[in-house]
């Protein structure tokens, strides 16, 4: 788990508190919010709309269901009105065709046979009732002996049935309408009626063929009826007679050609016509399987022998009927159309250009709050950078200045990666690494990257900065790891300390709240330029602190620890000693007559010796023993872990390296010798640093006694003690 900086929380905080005002700022629904409020509903306005549409759409059907249902009611109940008019008045016709052919069967002209009175008798019943066709009168062999039409005379009827059905009447009789030879039309009734003398004695038959009238001419006054049908060719109003059996005798549609049966052809009306009176149903039209609404009546005819009942149909296609309400529909959707569209338009135009008003406003105020965003950003990464030159300016140690470094800049750039390859003297080792948040094999990466790419010259000798981005390509060929999160964005700046360069600071992988950037941004860029900058002059001002103690520390002229140095070097070795239960060598060597050397070759020779007398002592010393200048031409040797035994040979090897060579100095050489007085700090006994030094002062003052150039050790205090006591004698 990676550590989230300190920074990159509080600019995280930030953005959540940017956002958290943007939403305050949002105010209630309101006509002026209304595109925005539209924006963020269109989902649910969607929604309404469509179920309002819905609705509408069902109710509008629902209605024109339940309108085309009344109309289809009424108009069947106007055609059924129609149907039974039309019944009456062909019964009313053809029982008056029945009562003309009963009166003439009675009637002497018939009786009397006389040809040419009988034919003008019926040429002229045909004028009078247009309704014949037809009219012929037979004598008792079947023999026409007058008709309507002159060519129909003396034609044998004898073998028809009709004139064998006369024969045996009594009285009228109507026959099922069918084709007549003796008339041009097909819609037609036959009504024959046999010629009896007064005695009873058969004469003839009288033949008329009743032509039944169209439609038109029979509803011609109940038209009115029919006054919300559109009559017309393609209304395709039809009419059919039919007969109980359901045979068709009359169709006003066809041309009516053999035997067709309306009940076994399966037709609804023909088949209720025979059980209701009347009434109307909806049905398929046989021929043309257009949906119709056909209206029957029954008509009856009492008179006839034996009593007929024929059905009569009246049809109308139900399209003719919803005719009248389509068009309407279409005219008002036409008008509504006419209407609405300029009014929609209208509408739509508004909220566009509401719309596009609302939205560049929000533009503007989406540009507003990005740049408050950018400066709120800018402003924090600036406190962040001063927070953070705080911070390393108030370290006082390298190392840990390095690993702040380190951190800032990885929060403050929110990078995953950061390293800091520290500069060498030694152009042939790399110097150090420091890393953060970073696996082995990224580190390496990382420390390869800059010199890969050839780009360490603008990163090590000069004040340079380098930003890479799109790595993914390029680190998978570098071979790392094949689970290992690729590189996708570097940002490498130098870090120096005026002149002097100290080191590079790279940092990888940009995390944005997105995932990985594929690049850091120019403000990083900028934020971590001023960061190495910082960086480099809190480095300088260590390295100044760090040398001016190292100078308060040493002597000006010998360049070893001064007076104070080091004592606080013995304090520090005596505390050690004690600890680490090791023994510790003290020493104080004190050139022989120096005085005189001064005097005799002056101050500077006398300087000169001083500074070869230190650079010899320094020398003879180990790397961990201690060499200071505790005054004039005196020295204090603190030597770690020397026991008794280790410190004659010790302070020896210091004297021989004074005095067994001579000086070169500008008088010449000089021979100068030393006395070394010492003692050790055995974790036995463990004494003062102000003990040790009076017992090797002893120890040099006891040398100095005994003719200088040696050697002496005072092993224990007593001997000291003894000797004080010797002095207050
Ligand atoms: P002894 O053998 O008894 O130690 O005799 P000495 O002459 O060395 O001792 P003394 O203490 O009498 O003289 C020390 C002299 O060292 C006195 C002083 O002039 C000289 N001296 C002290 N500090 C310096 C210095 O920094 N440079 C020079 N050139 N001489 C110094
Ligand atoms: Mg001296
Ligand atoms: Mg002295």
């Amino acid at each position: 788990m990676e550590n989230q900086p300190h920074i990159a929380d509080s600019r995280d905080s930030g953005l959540v508190s940017i956002a958290r005002l943007n939403r305050q700022r949002r105010s209630p629904f309101t006509a002026d919010r209304f595109p925005e409020w539209m924006d963020r509903h269109h989902i649910r306005l969607l929604f309404v709309f469509a179920i309002m549409t819905m609705v509408t759409v069902f109710c509008l059907g629902w209605a024109l269901y339940t309108i085309q249902q009344r109309l289809i009611q009424s108009s069947g109940h106007n055609l059924v009105q129609a149907a039974t008019d039309a019944a009456s008045k062909l019964d009313m016709m053809i029982l008056a065709r029945s009562g003309d052919i009963q009166l003439l069967s009675e009637s002497p002209i018939a009786q009397g046979q006389n040809q040419e009175t009988l034919a003008q008798y019926l040429r002229q019943l045909r004028h009078t009732y247009p309704a014949y066709r037809w009219i012929g009168v037979t004598d008792s062999q079947g023999r026409i002996v007058a008709a309507t039409t002159p060519s129909s005379t003396s034609l044998d009827q004898s073998q028809r049935p009709w004139f064998q059905l006369a024969r045996n009447l009594t009285g009228v009789r109507i026959l099922s309408a069918q084709t007549s030879e003796e008339s041009d039309v097909t819609s037609a009734i036959t009504v024959i009626a046999p010629l009896h003398s007064p005695d009873g004695r058969f004469l003839g038959a009288i033949k008329a063929v009743v032509g039944i009238p169209s439609l038109i001419t029979i509803l011609d006054d109940t038209m009115q009826v029919l006054k919300d049908i559109e009559w017309t060719e393609e209304s395709h109003l039809e009419y059919q007679l039919l007969n109980e059996h359901g045979d068709l005798l009359v169709d006003s549609a066809l041309q009516q050609d053999g035997h067709l049966n309306l009940k076994q052809l399966g037709l609804s009306s023909a088949a209720l016509v025979g059980i209701q009176a009347r009434g109307f149903v909806e049905e398929t039209h046989l021929r043309r399987g257009a949906s119709v609404i056909t209206a029957y009546a029954q008509l009856t005819i009492p008179h006839a022998d034996p009593i007929q009942r024929w059905g009569i149909l009246i049809r109308v296609d139900r399209d003719s009927i919803l005719a009248p309400i389509r068009s309407f529909l279409w005219k008002l959707s036409y008008l509504s159309l006419l209407l609405l569209l300029p009014l929609v338009g209208l509408v739509l135009w508004m909220i566009k250009a509401r719309h596009e008003e609302w939205r560049s406003a929000k533009r503007e105020s989406q540009r507003a709050i990005d740049a408050e965003s950018a400066l709120t950003k800018r402003t924090e990464a600036l406190h962040a950078l001063v927070v953070a030159t705080q911070t390393l300016s108030a370290q006082q140690d390298l190392d840990g200045l390095l690993e702040q470094l380190l951190n800032i800049a990885r929060g403050i750039t929110s990078a995953r990666y950061a390293a800091l390859a520290i500069s060498s003297n030694d152009p042939r080792t790399p110097g150090e690494f420091f890393s953060t948040g970073v696996d082995d094999a990224a580190a390496d990466a990382i420390r390869l990257l800059p010199l890969d790419l050839e780009a360490r010259e603008s990163l090590g000798r000069e004040n340079g900065i380098l930003s890479l981005n799109h790595l993914a390509r390029h680190w998978a060929s570098r071979g790392l790891p094949a689970d290992h999160r690729p590189m996708t964005s570097y940002l490498g700046v130098s870090i120096r300390c005026h002149e002097q360069f100290f080191g590079r600071l790279s940092l990888a992988n940009k995390m944005t709240p997105k995932g990985f950037a594929a690049d850091f941004s120019e403000l990083d860029e900028q934020i971590v330029l001023t960061l190495a900058a910082q960086a480099g002059t809190a480095i300088q001002n260590l390295q100044l602190l760090h040398d001016s103690k190292e100078q308060a520390k040493h002597d000006s002229l010998t360049e070893l620890l001064n007076h104070s140095a080091i004592l606080s070097a013995l304090a520090q070795e005596l505390s050690r000693a004690e600890r680490s239960c090791q023994p510790v060598g003290v020493l104080i060597a004190d050139l022989d007559h120096f005085k005189r050397v001064n005097d005799t070759y002056g101050h500077q020779v006398g300087d000169t010796v001083l500074r070869e007398a230190a650079q010899r002592l320094r020398e003879t010393a180990r790397s961990y023993d201690h060499v200071g200048r505790a005054g004039g031409e005196e020295f204090l040797i603190v030597v770690p872990n020397c026991d008794l035994e280790a410190l004659r040979e010790c302070a020896e090897r210091f004297r021989t390296a004074i005095s067994d060579m001579p000086f070169d100095t500008p008088s010449g050489p000089l021979t100068i010798t030393v006395s070394i007085g010492a003692t050790v700090c055995s974790p036995e006994y463990p004494l003062s640093s102000e003990l040790l030094r009076k017992m090797a002062d002893y120890a040099l003052y006891r040398v100095k006694n005994h003719g200088r150039n040696g050697v002496n050790i005072v092993p224990h205090p007593h001997a000291l003690v003894v000797e004080q006591m010797k002095k207050t004698a």
